[in-house]
């Protein structure tokens, strides 16, 4: 059966293409459409369905202009899409509980 499958997909709906079996490959170079980051383009990275996102320092008044990149993937709960892996596909970051800091700021603080 060769599944439809829209361009832009919200993260529930990436979560139930997975759950029903549709290949994670089949899923790739559509758009993610993230309730926090928007438009994001769904990639196969060390073997996973991954959305990369930029993010930027949220400590208030920072200048550095520092970012970051970590690559979002399904997981937590259908739909929330809020684990975050590095470059080498290694789990690093929820950001439901935590947020990026650039390192100017973590050494002030
Ligand atoms: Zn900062």
């Amino acid at each position: 059966m060769a599944a439809y499958i829209a361009d832009i997909l919200t993260p529930d709906e990436v979560d139930e293409l997975l759950d029903v079996g549709i290949p994670a490959e089949q899923i790739a170079g559509k758009t993610l459409d993230h309730h926090i980051w928007g438009h994001l383009p769904l990639i196969i990275h060390h073997g996973a369905l991954r959305a990369p996102v930029t993010l930027k320092c949220e400590r208030k008044g920072c200048t550095s202009g520092q970012t970051r990149t970590t690559y979002l993937g399904s997981g937590l709960h259908g739909g929330a899409w809020c684990y975050g892996w590095n470059e080498n596909g290694e789990y690093e970051v929820n950001l439901r509980d935590q947020i990026y800091v650039c390192d100017t700021c973590q050494v002030k603080s």
